[in-house]
């Protein structure tokens, strides 16, 4: 499909509002419009979901989304619906739809009215799906986190690893588009090799944040009382601070109260109107902390964030790039701060002691990436960089002094108060 320039933009701000693309996403959108195959790698927030979306309301057929995730299809399928007017531009195809319900999804295909047909990878594992949509006209498939196909990756789904052949079934010759935030190379060469994509375009956007600032500190039985001073100095603002178990977490939020700190605890134990309620509070600044496991983030969009604790040490570089990148959304200041002793990479390595063997192996290649970064005296963004495969220079690059180890390459934290404990 050739297209000028003019149109791409009049259909941009047509279906989306949006006077501009972010990032990469117009040649994207261009690669995907002219039927390549398309492999985008970009931050969570770098805007991958208009990379398919767009291209496939201005096609004839039907666009086949594969997400992990029946919240986020969801979402999207509301969003989009709320842009076209048309309820069935978008629908979503699983096992929670009654008969009724999956006829009008496939008349509305077979009419050529649904753009965007989201699916769960195990929706296209069933037969009858699979012949129907055979027989229909597909714009193309997108896969959306497509790093559920790797085991290096931080959420493997091993539905994914049928995608190839079942797209193979479909229709030979589809583009397929696949999509990820995560930017390890081990992981995208996995992607390529399983989605069979190996003469895909790629698109990859830097994972830089420059407004983030890197810190790591020795972990020492003080650390409360360090986490405690930080957040104090750090007054009316946002922040998450990220604890391993449910119990820390409670233990933690009881301490912060007690000294005076509007904090609430999330952890996927507590009964979802807590839950819900904290969450809130946190989104409408009646708190400001939430302690928490890795349960709370995901689908949290508070753009003024301005720090991120890590208590305990993640168990993947992967992880903590995830979870810094929760603060400061809005481009303002985000500080991230971690609390690194090795005796917690050893409860790490026992959690991972009853799992099979391969995966162990990958825990523990993981695990020494975390050390390294920890123990590093190089630059903190450097070498996050550097895991994403994207070289870094701390003179030219943006955000070059902003982590620990460049500021002071030698000091370490010092200075004590009295707190309640
Ligand atoms: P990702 O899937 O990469 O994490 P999303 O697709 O969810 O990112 O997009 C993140 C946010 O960016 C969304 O709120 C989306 O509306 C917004 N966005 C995407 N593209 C643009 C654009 N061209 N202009 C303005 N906002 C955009
Ligand atoms: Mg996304």
């Amino acid at each position: 499909m050739l297209l000028a320039k003019s149109d791409l933009h009049s259909a941009l701000k047509k279906y989306f509002g949006f006077n501009q693309f972010k990032g990469l996403q117009e040649d994207v959108v261009e690669s995907v419009l002219s039927r390549n195959h398309t492999f985008v790698i970009m931050p969570t927030g770098g805007g991958k979901s208009l990379c398919y979306q767009l291209p496939a309301l201005m096609q004839d057929g039907t666009a086949i989304v594969v997400s992990p995730l029946i919240a986020l299809m969801k979402n999207q399928v509301d969003a989009i619906r709320g842009i076209s007017n048309e309820e069935g531009v978008a629908h979503v195809l699983n096992s929670s739809l009654n008969k009724t319900e999956v006829k009008r999804v496939k008349e509305d295909i077979v009419n050529g009215i649904t753009k965007l047909l989201y699916v769960a990878p195990e929706s296209l594992t069933k037969e009858e799906n699979v012949e129907f949509l055979r027989s229909v006209k597909v714009s193309f498939m997108a896969i959306d986190e497509a790093h559920c196909i790797s085991e290096w990756g931080h959420d493997f789904r091993p539905e994914y690893r049928n995608l190839r052949h079942i797209i193979g079934r479909i229709g030979d010759g589809i583009p397929i588009i696949g999509l990820t935030a995560t930017a390890t190379p081990k992981v995208q060469e996995d992607i390529i090799k399983n989605l069979g994509i190996n003469n895909a375009k790629t698109f990859k956007a830097s994972f830089n944040r420059p407004n983030l600032y890197y810190e790591i500190r020795p972990k020492t039985k003080d650390v409360d009382a360090d986490i405690i001073r930080f957040i104090k100095q750090n007054e009316n603002k946002s922040g998450i601070v990220y604890c391993l178990s449910r119990k820390r977490v409670e233990e933690l939020a009881q301490v912060l109260q007690v000294n005076g700190i509007k904090a609430v605890p999330y952890h996927a134990g507590l009964d979802a109107k807590s839950r819900s309620s904290y969450q809130d509070k946190f989104l409408m600044e009646d708190v400001d902390v939430v302690v928490a496991t890795i349960a709370f983030g995901m689908g949290i969009d508070k753009p003024d964030v301005r720090f991120v604790i890590h208590h305990d040490i993640p168990k993947s570089i992967e992880s903590y790039y995830q979870e810094t990148g929760r603060a400061g959304r809005d481009g303002g200041e985000g500080h991230c701060l971690a609390y690194y002793a090795y005796k917690d990479i050893e409860k790490l390595e026992k959690f991972m002691s009853g799992k099979p063997v391969a995966e162990q192996e990958i825990g523990q290649a993981l695990l020494q990436e975390v050390i390294a970064f920890a123990e590093t005296s190089i630059s903190r963004r450097k070498f996050i960089l550097h895991y994403f495969g994207e070289e870094f220079d701390n003179e030219t690059g943006e955000g070059g002094d902003m982590d620990d180890n460049v500021r002071h390459p030698k000091k370490r934290h010092e200075a004590k108060e009295d707190v309640v404990l």
